[in-house]
């Protein structure tokens, strides 16, 4: 069943009475899909969607930003959540992404294990297609780390997967708090007294709402229970974009075989990083850049041609577009931050992600140029260039085994509260640097297969 929220009055007042076994708050890939991955075990289950959107209107939110801007439209608010606007490009964590390599630490700061992400990331693969099986971790000779990523051209929408004979959705709902007593959880409406219930709730709202939501309870003094209430919103990350320039002089041949491309309905490229034991040995992170070709349309027209000497001067006229995404050290003075209503964010690169920007940049034009002297076009500088955020947003709900550093425990269960559980890019411990959604989706569905035990 589809209600609209804005049409509810006395007549259909009956589903604040019912009691559902799951709520799950946002309708984005992470409530689609933990839906999706509870009903295939628990067909029964009674659900309700709560979505603050609705069907026809994307809405979009101001967040107000210090240092790093985020845009205003890097989350919808709409049934299907950013997975109507997304790029919907996919790669996975390494291993080492999980860790902290810092102050040469090695902990796995996520309380789970590579094998079992990569167990999670099959499964939600076959629901979802997020191209798992087809990335493949080619072995190129080159002094770098490799890998790589796949998109689609129609990127998918999850609303698409909403079947409503399967489930109740209310849209045009924003829940203003939540709480839990002993038996059930409930899930405030910004109507007087207007709350839904059910036996659990999953909150699913997207990287920065989820936070909102937490604050706002705690502020309207319900959740009681919860630990360490004075790190909510803390460690925020994000994968900050930049174009670093223009490789003028570059080894064609080379580059080509990472170089971004479409191929049928996809896009494919590969992403370059330092390599493992220089990052180690540096305290370095694992950003990595993409190379875009960027050639006039003479030299496109005439590439089509297939003559040889034609070739030879074509090579000599294509310049490379070289764009950085960065993996950002989690650090506790990022952090979302709520006030009279309004989000604030306050995101800045720390010493590691500045110094791996400029390792990496360097080691590429050594590497990928025929003439890196000449390179003028290469702003290795990063003050000069704009920086942006990628509408990737992670931390500030962390989820790790350290019952003290964390607000959510390995099974995605707020510290403290019984029933009510987080699954959204805010639990992440690092922020690796590839785009979130699979791993998101990995998460619910290892959060489906728990609750269903
Ligand atoms: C332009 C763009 C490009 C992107 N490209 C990629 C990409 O290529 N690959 C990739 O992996 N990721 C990409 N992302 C990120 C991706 O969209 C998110 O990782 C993903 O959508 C997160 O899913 P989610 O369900 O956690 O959150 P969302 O998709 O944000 O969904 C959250 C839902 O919760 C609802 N909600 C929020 N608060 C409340 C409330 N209080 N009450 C009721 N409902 C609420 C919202 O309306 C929304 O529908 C991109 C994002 C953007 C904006």
């Amino acid at each position: 069943m589809k209600i609209n929220y804005d049409q509810v009055n006395g007549k259909n007042l009956k589903i604040f009475e019912k009691v559902y076994d799951y709520i799950i708050i946002g309708s984005g890939p992470a409530g689609v899909s933990f839906y999706k991955n509870i009903i295939s075990k628990k067909k029964k289950s009674k659900i309700l969607i709560i979505e603050d959107g609705d069907y026809h209107k994307k809405k979009y939110k101001k967040v107000f930003s210090k240092h790093l801007k985020i845009k205003l439209k890097s989350r919808a608010f709409t049934v299907g959540g950013s997975s109507t606007i997304w790029s919907n490009i996919s790669s996975y964590f390494e291993e080492f992404e999980m860790k902290s390599r810092w102050n040469n630490e090695k902990k796995n700061l996520w309380p789970l294990k590579y094998k079992s992400l990569i167990a999670e990331y099959k499964k939600v693969d076959k629901k979802f297609n997020f191209f798992f099986d087809e990335l493949k971790k080619k072995k190129f000779k080159i002094p770098f780390e490799v890998r790589q990523f796949i998109g689609s051209i129609y990127p998918l929408n999850f609303r698409k997967f909403i079947d409503y004979k399967e489930i109740d959705l209310i849209y045009n709902c924003k829940i203003c708090s939540i709480d839990e007593n002993s038996k059930l959880t409930r899930a405030y409406t910004d109507r007087d007294k207007q709350y839904f219930s059910a036996k659990k709730m999953i909150v699913c709202c997207g990287g920065i709402e989820s936070i909102n939501l937490i604050k706002n309870s705690i502020n309207q003094k319900k959740i009681k229970n919860i630990q360490n209430k004075n790190i909510v919103g803390k460690f925020f990350m994000d994968h900050p974009k930049f174009n670093l320039g223009y490789l003028q002089y570059p080894r064609v041949d080379l580059i080509k075989k990472f170089e971004l491309t479409k191929k049928k309905n996809n896009i494919q490229y590969y992403g370059i990083s330092l390599r493992k034991n220089f990052q180690k040995k540096f305290n370095l992170l694992n950003s990595y850049v993409r190379f875009e070709k960027s050639s006039g349309k003479i030299v496109k027209l005439l590439s089509k041609i297939n003559v040889p000497i034609l070739k030879n001067i074509i090579k000599n006229k294509i310049s490379y577009k070289v764009r950085v995404f960065c993996e950002m050290k989690p650090n506790i003075n990022n952090l979302v931050t709520l006030k009279k209503k309004k989000t604030y964010v306050k995101l800045r690169l720390s010493k590691n992600d500045k110094r791996t920007i400029n390792f990496l940049s360097s080691e590429i034009k050594k590497y990928f140029s025929h003439n890196p002297k000449f390179e003028k076009n290469l702003k290795i500088n990063i003050a000069r260039n704009k920086i942006e955020d990628a509408s990737h947003h992670m931390g500030g709900l962390r989820y790790s085994n350290n019952n003290k550093l964390s607000n959510v425990d390995r099974n995605l269960k707020i510290r403290g509260l019984k029933n009510i559980y987080v699954c959204s890019s805010a639990v992440f411990p690092t922020s690796g640097s590839v785009n979130p959604t699979m791993t998101i989706c990995a998460l619910s569905s290892r959060l489906a297969n728990f609750l269903s035990k």
